[in-house]
């Protein structure tokens, strides 16, 4: 089944201010002509209401999400912003367990897991971030990294199919340049849909799978045209609203030549 392409941008800890909300527009004016693709952008919370605002008068939908969460609703989390919290700010979206989470603040399967049911609880729209290291890749590991990080939260997304969204995102190809194979990122893709399907046939027919890691557009149109590719998480690239517009019309004909 056609799965509409969800071209997202992670902002990571850049445009936290006024510059958020010009990229922002600039984004949606880009791509106001590409009806066939979801747009997303994930800036650093400190942006999350004013660019909220911004996207409200935007010319085209562009779904707003944080690049984290707490799980739980409140409390005594110095420094942590709750799901609720989110809502309160215009967001809908968020991601959870990226690499850069995962590796430098170390989160681990189980806190993901948890932030991935709270997150569905709130109404909220994971974009759950699975990958494999180099080292992992090297040793012949990659399925079985993924297959694990998938079925941590696999039952979180069964129990609301098509809600959910996972980015397979190869460790190594975040920030380096170094962009995956398209088939070997399909490899990926087709085993974690496997794993879905497992769970149900909607679960799998539905869930969105995106890329990320060096995407760009030279590179978008080969990896978003593999079967099991839904879309893009777009880190460095997605700062240069028409860099990330090219993407996105990547994904763009794509989507009107599968139509
Ligand atoms: C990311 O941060 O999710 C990412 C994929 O980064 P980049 O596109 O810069 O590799």
């Amino acid at each position: 089944m056609a799965r509409r392409p969800l071209i997202a941008g992670n902002w990571k800890m850049n445009a936290g201010g006024a510059d958020g909300c010009t990229l922002a527009a600039n984004v949606a004016r880009l791509t106001a002509g590409f009806g066939n693709v979801d747009m997303l952008v994930a800036p650093p919370f400190t942006a999350l209401a004013a660019v909220a605002h911004e996207l409200s008068q935007a010319p085209r939908k562009v779904f707003l999400a944080a690049q984290n969460m707490h799980f739980e609703m409140s409390g005594a989390f110095t420094g942590e912003v709750s799901p609720s919290m989110l809502k309160e700010s215009g967001v809908e979206w968020v991601i959870i367990g990226h690499s850069e989470r995962r590796h430098i603040f170390g989160e681990t399967d189980t806190m993901i897991a948890k932030k991935v049911i709270a997150a569905m609880r709130e109404r909220i729209v994971p974009i759950v971030c699975v990958g494999e290291t180099l080292d992992e890749r090297e040793a012949g590991q990659t399925l079985e990294v993924v297959q694990k990080q998938v079925l941590a939260f696999r039952g979180a997304l069964a129990e609301n199919p098509g809600y959910g969204v996972i980015a397979y995102e190869p460790v190594w190809a975040i920030g380096t340049g170094k962009v995956a194979k398209a088939e070997d990122a399909q490899e990926v893709h087709a085993m974690i849909r496997k794993l879905l399907a497992a769970a149900s046939d909607e679960l799998a027919d539905t869930t969105r799978i995106l890329y990320g890691g060096s995407v760009k557009a030279d590179n978008a149109a080969g990896l978003l045209g593999q079967t099991d590719i839904d879309g893009a998480l777009v880190g460095g690239a997605s700062l240069d609203a028409a860099g990330f517009a090219k993407i996105a019309e990547a994904g763009n004909q794509v989507a009107a030549a599968q139509a």
